[in-house]
């Protein structure tokens, strides 16, 4: 059991057999309630020889530090009218290694939030968890505050996107089998990074089908394949999304909105991504029915931003977002926005075919080096993102299989 809070209020001794070290499992004894008494209240081993298994006993000592320092930054968020801890679905004979989560609660609105230390425990556990969270607290939203791993982190390279007229490099991460199962039982998986949380939309590669009445090869200024586009899932990636986009907030902006506990930033900003997805779909669509009907004048092909301001000058180059045909595009109308943000990458080579099953679908095309347009009069130069496609693909073949 965890000796996290009301501590005092508990049975003294040895109460049964009813504590156990969660490292040895020992039976405890808790010492030091009493009124007056000259220590603090504590559990014991028997025979005062502490734990047998040190090591183990450490690292649940610091995976409870790490919860009790995450309850504190909760406590002090506007808005929160509880905070304490609870371990669902914990029991002795049957521990789950998932430390203790955080129960906050603001307004009505309860909120389960996990912050494991280090790797996240196998899928078979974390169900169990998700499940014992759904059974004690009926309604309750399930948080998992994860820590950046740098392994996972520097796999991909960011996911450049057109925000509000500039470019902006989101992080990116293909989504490991866990992270997987929280967002499909409808968990939501977060990063925290000191005060910013990272809070991820689907990102879903595809190709523009060529339609009739349309040229897509071979655009003015386009160093890039104009088919390769991609598609945003949001509020919350779709299953078959396949990388993860990750938008950062402040951590103090969750509980903005009162009685509420919500990356409402986060869903801004992918509002916004659909937003300019939907308007660089219809565009590059339109530009390949200009480009077939009047083959031999070059057309200007600068894709419109949807951001830039009123008179932006003509963007000179155009982005290498390719806009979905509306017919063939799969429609999922997540109410998510997608930047059409350039996304440098060798124009080089085309990722083999060899489509994993899973992903038999949709081909993610190799990405194409387009300087992304220039929204406005005084257009900042873009930071060129170099994305090498293959390996980008490579990359995610790899994981797919090894998932
Ligand atoms: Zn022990």
């Amino acid at each position: 059991m965890w000796s996290g809070d009301g501590i005092t209020s508990l049975p003294p001794g040895m109460a049964g057999g009813r504590y156990r070290c969660r490292a040895c499992r020992e039976r405890l004894i808790l010492k030091g309630t009493r009124p007056g008494a000259k220590v603090q209240p504590h559990f014991a081993h028997r025979g005062g020889d502490g734990c047998s298994k040190p090591e183990q006993e450490a690292l649940l000592d610091a995976a409870d530090e790490v919860v009790i320092r995450l309850r504190e930054q909760i406590r002090a968020l506007p808005g929160v009218t509880h905070c304490t801890t609870t371990s669902p679905g914990e029991t002795i004979t049957d521990p789950s290694g998932i430390p203790p989560a955080v129960l906050a609660q603001f307004g009505t609105t309860t909120v389960i939030i996990e912050a494991p230390t280090g790797a996240l425990p196998p899928t078979e556990a974390i169900r169990h968890r998700v499940h014992a969270v759904h059974g004690a607290y009926d309604d309750a939203q399930h948080v998992w505050f994860l820590k950046r791993d740098l392994g996972q982190f520097s796999e991909l390279s960011p996911h450049p996107v057109w925000l509000r007229g500039a470019k902006v490099l989101h992080q990116q991460v293909a989504p490991n089998e866990q992270q997987q199962a929280i967002n499909a039982a409808g968990g939501h998986v977060y990063w925290l990074d000191g005060k910013v949380v990272l809070v991820p939309y689907g990102i879903y590669w595809f190709r523009h089908p060529v339609q009739h009445g349309q040229q897509w090869e071979n655009w003015p200024n386009w160093r890039s394949d104009p088919r390769e586009d991609w598609r945003i899932s949001q509020p919350r990636p779709a299953p078959d999304a396949h990388t993860w986009g990750l938008v950062p907030i402040a951590f103090a902006s969750l509980t903005r909105s009162r009685g509420t506990f919500r990356p409402a930033d986060a869903h801004q900003v992918m509002d916004d991504l659909y937003t300019a997805q939907e308007s660089r779909f219809n565009w590059r669509n339109q530009h390949a029915r200009d480009q077939y009907n009047a083959p031999d004048k070059t057309l200007p092909a600068a894709e419109p931003r949807t951001e830039p301001a009123a008179q932006a000058p003509p963007p000179r180059e155009a982005d290498r977002r390719a806009g979905p045909d509306e017919t063939t595009v799969p429609s999922m109308r997540e109410p998510g926005p997608e930047p059409d943000a350039a996304r440098p990458e060798q124009a080089g080579a085309a990722p083999s075919p060899a489509v994993p099953a899973q992903l038999a679908a949709p081909v993610i095309p190799p990405r194409p080096v387009t300087p992304p347009p220039v929204p406005t009069a005084d257009p900042p130069p873009p930071p060129e993102a170099k994305v090498p496609a293959p390996r980008l693909w490579e990359r995610l073949l790899r994981f797919r299989r090894r998932g």
